[in-house]
C-alpha cells in the first residue's frame, strides 16, 4: 500500500521535489516520485512505522513556492519499491529554504552569520556555476578544499549530500570590508558577524554599502533615497503590512522560496513621497547576504532598505566582496492579481531549464541558448557550454554571427508566441494573439505555422514633432499651442529627434512630464488613478500598423486640455486594453481560432493587464507558465520554430 501526497505545481523546476525527497530519505522511507499534467506525485511505503513523522516534517519545512497551488492525499495499492534520490543535475538562484536560514542564525552552528550558506535546494548556487557537468570541480568553489565536516555532510544523507559547493567557517570563503580608510577580514563566525553589525550601522549612518551577494553586486541605501532604479527590500515579516498594502496573494508570493521583486502598493506616507509614487518594487531578504544585513539592520529598528543591481564597478562607501567569480542572473519580477499570476520578466527560477521532448536543434536568442540533453531540451547561458552537434539552428534575428550551415532566423514576437503554444501543448491548435514589448504586434497560429498579422512598426522619433503637426487639419496648432504652453517638454521631444534609438514610452512619459521617462514610469502614474474609466486614447492602425504619431498627438492634445497625468496614464493603458482586446476578437472571428495568447512584458502591467482580463473573459488568455511572459521565453519559442 502507499500513502500519496499530490502537489499541484505549475514549475517543472525539481527543488520542491529534492525538498520532499531529502526528507523522506532522512527517514528511509521508500517512495515513488512522478510529474505529469502539473501534478507533482509522491507515493511513500504507508506500512513505515515513521510515516506519519515525515509527513510532519515535510508540512513543518517544506518553503513556500509561487508555484505551488493545491495539494491533496489518498491511498492505493501501489508498492514503493526504492528510496528515491535527488535530482540535482544543475543548479538555480533561489531564496533560502527555512532549514538553511535557521543554520546561518544559530549560535551553535558551523555556519553562525555564514553568508554562504545553503544545501541542494536552496540558495544562489547557480552563480557559482562555470560550466557543465554540475559537480565542484566545474564550479567557483574548485579551489576551495571541503573541511572533513562538508565532506561527511556531503557524503551522508542529509541536505548537503550532492550539494556541490558546500561549505563552512572553517573551509569556506573569506569575505573582506573596505572603506576609504580601514578594510576589515572576517573568516569566522565572529568576525562575520561584526562585518554585518558594521555594514547595517553605516547604511543607518547614510552611507551607501555595495556589497557581491550571492544573487550579484547590490548597492544598499537608506530608503529615504530612493530613486526609480531602486527596490525596497523589507525586513521584518511582521511588519510588512504596516508599510505595504498587500493582498494575501502577494504577501506569500514575497515570502516564497523563489523571493520574487513585486511591484505593489506602498501604505506607509514617508515612502510614498520619497517615491513620488504609489507603488514601488520590493522584495524580501533571498539570499545569505541580505538576510544577515537584513538581520542586522532590524537591530537597528530599521524595517526597509533600499538596493539596486548594479556592478562591481559602483562607487559606494563602503564594500563588501570576496574573490570567488560569480556570473549573476537578472532578478524574477512577478505579476499577480487576485485571479492570476505570471512572471513578468527574469532568468532566475526560470532558468536553467530542462523542459519538452527533445530535438534535433540549437536555438539561440541574445542571453540564452537551448539544445538537446538526454531526453529533453535544455535551456542556459551560452558560457556554460562547448561545442554541440545538431542538425539546424536557430538564430534571433539580431544576431549576425554564423553558428551552424544550416541555420535559420526568428523574430522575438514569433518565438515568444509559439513558446506560449509550446507551455500549453496548443501544437495543431489555432490560436490568435497579441505580443507587447515596446511596439505591440498581433499574431496567428494556424496550428502549424505562425504568421505576424499586424507587425510591430518600430518607433522612431526623427521628425516626430513634423509628422504630428502634419497629421490632420490643425494638428499644427497642437504643436504650437505645446510650445508655447509646455515649453519643456517640446525642448524634451525636440532633443529626442537626434537620438538613434528611443523607446515610444520614453516619448510618452515626457509628453506627461514624468521624472521616470519609461514604461515603468507610466504605469507608476497609471497606478495613481483611482476613479473608474479614462478617457478613449487614439489607438488607430494605419496601413496595418500601429499608428505611433496619432497616439502621441491625441495624448498631447489631452495634456493641453489640462487632463491629469494620473487619468491619462490610466487612459492610455484602458485604451491599449480594449485596442489588444477588439483586435484579437476581429481575428479571432476571422480565422476561427479557439485559443488567445498573450505574450511580451508590458502586459505585466495591472491597469492594461486587468482591462484586458475583463474584455477577454470568454477566453482567459493563454501565457507563459514555467518562463517570463517576455523577453527570456524567446530562446524556448526558438525550438520550435
Ligand atoms: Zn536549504
Ligand atoms: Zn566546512
Amino acid at each position: 500500500m502507499a500513502f500519496v501526497l499530490e502537489l499541484h505545481n505549475l514549475s517543472k523546476q525539481n527543488y520542491i521535489k529534492n525538498f520532499v525527497i531529502n526528507i523522506t530519505k532522512e527517514f528511509d522511507i521508500k517512495m515513488d516520485v512522478s510529474y505529469q499534467d502539473e501534478k507533482l506525485t509522491f507515493s511513500f511505503d504507508k506500512n513505515h512505522s515513521k510515516l506519519q513523522e515525515c509527513l510532519e516534517s515535510i508540512a513543518s519545512t517544506l518553503p513556500a513556492s509561487l508555484f505551488l497551488k493545491s495539494s491533496k492525499s489518498y491511498e492505493n495499492d501501489l508498492e514503493p519499491l526504492k528510496i528515491a534520490s535527488v535530482d540535482n543535475s544543475y543548479p538555480l538562484n533561489l531564496g533560502l529554504c527555512p532549514s538553511c536560514q535557521k543554520e546561518m542564525l544559530d549560535v551553535s552552528s558551523s555556519r553562525y552569520y555564514y553568508p554562504f550558506t545553503s544545501c541542494n535546494c536552496c540558495g544562489g548556487n547557480y552563480s557559482f556555476l562555470n560550466s557543465y557537468p554540475y559537480d565542484r570541480k566545474n564550479t567557483s568553489f574548485k579551489f576551495l578544499v571541503p573541511c572533513k565536516n562538508c565532506q561527511d555532510e556531503m557524503q551522508t544523507i542529509s541536505k548537503k549530500d550532492t550539494h556541490h559547493i558546500n561549505s563552512c567557517h572553517s573551509c569556506g570563503v573569506p569575505v573582506r570590508l573596505i572603506s576609504k580608510n580601514s578594510e576589515r577580514y572576517a573568516n569566522d563566525a565572529g568576525s562575520f558577524r561584526t562585518m554585518f553589525e558594521v555594514s547595517a550601522k553605516a547604511i543607518q549612518d547614510d552611507k551607501k554599502v555595495l556589497i557581491k551577494t550571492t544573487m550579484g553586486y547590490r548597492v544598499f541605501y537608506k530608503a529615504d533615497k530612493l530613486n526609480n532604479n531602486s527596490i525596497l527590500m523589507m525586513i521584518d515579516a511582521s511588519r510588512i503590512t504596516d508599510n505595504l498594502a498587500l493582498i494575501t496573494e502577494e504577501f506569500n508570493a514575497l515570502l516564497s522560496i523563489e523571493r520574487p521583486v513585486l511591484d505593489v502598493t506602498l501604505k506607509n506616507e514617508e515612502l510614498k513621497s520619497a517615491k513620488g509614487s504609489n507603488t514601488a518594487y520590493v522584495k524580501y531578504p533571498d539570499d545569505g547576504f541580505c538576510i544577515l544585513l537584513g538581520t542586522e539592520l532590524q537591530k537597528l529598528g530599521v524595517d526597509f532598505v533600499a538596493y539596486e543591481e548594479v556592478d562591481a564597478n559602483y562607487e559606494a562607501d563602503m564594500v563588501m566582496e570576496y574573490d570567488l567569480e560569480i556570473s549573476s542572473q537578472t532578478d524574477m519580477r512577478y505579476f499577480l492579481n487576485k485571479d492570476t499570476s505570471f512572471i513578468a520578466e527574469g532568468q532566475r527560477v526560470s532558468f536553467p531549464s530542462a523542459n519538452f521532448e527533445k530535438r534535433d536543434v540549437l536555438s539561440i536568442s541574445e542571453n540564452l541558448v537551448g539544445l538537446p540533453q538526454d531526453k529533453t531540451m535544455f535551456f542556459d547561458k551560452m558560457e556554460h557550454f562547448n561545442d554541440v552537434e545538431v542538425k539546424k539552428a536557430n538564430v534571433i534575428e539580431s544576431i549576425d554571427e554564423k553558428y551552424h550551415s544550416n541555420q535559420i532566423k526568428f523574430n522575438k514576437q514569433e518565438s515568444s508566441f509559439i513558446s506560449v503554444v509550446a507551455e500549453h501543448n496548443l501544437f495543431g491548435v489555432k490560436c490568435v494573439g497579441a505580443y507587447f514589448d515596446e511596439e505591440p504586434s498581433f499574431l496567428y497560429y494556424d496550428g502549424k505555422n505562425i504568421i505576424t498579422i499586424v507587425p510591430p512598426k518600430e518607433f522612431k522619433a526623427t521628425d516626430i514633432l513634423e509628422n504630428i503637426s502634419t497629421l490632420r487639419e490643425g494638428s499644427d496648432k497642437l504643436v504650437q499651442n505645446l510650445k508655447t504652453t509646455k515649453p519643456d517638454v517640446y525642448n524634451k521631444l525636440e532633443r529626442l529627434q537626434d537620438r538613434e534609438s528611443v523607446k515610444l514610452f520614453e516619448a510618452v512619459a515626457i509628453i506627461l512630464g514624468l521624472s521616470d521617462e519609461s514604461m515603468r514610469g507610466v504605469t507608476k502614474e497609471a497606478m495613481k488613478f483611482v476613479g473608474k474609466g479614462g478617457i478613449q486614447i487614439d489607438t488607430h492602425v494605419t496601413d496595418n500598423r500601429f499608428d505611433h504619431n496619432a497616439f502621441l498627438a491625441s495624448i498631447i492634445s489631452y495634456q493641453l486640455a489640462g487632463v491629469s497625468t494620473a487619468i491619462l496614464s490610466y487612459s492610455i493603458f484602458e485604451s491599449f486594453g480594449d485596442y489588444f482586446s477588439e483586435l484579437i476578437g476581429e481575428l479571432k472571428d476571422k480565422t476561427k481560432a479557439s485559443e488567445v495568447v498573450l505574450c511580451g512584458t508590458h502586459f505585466a502591467n495591472q491597469s492594461l493587464f486587468s482591462r484586458m482580463q475583463r474584455n477577454l473573459k470568454l477566453t482567459p488568455p493563454r501565457m507563459n507558465k514555467n518562463y517570463p511572459i517576455g523577453g527570456e521565453n524567446i530562446v524556448v519559442g526558438g525550438v520550435f520554430i
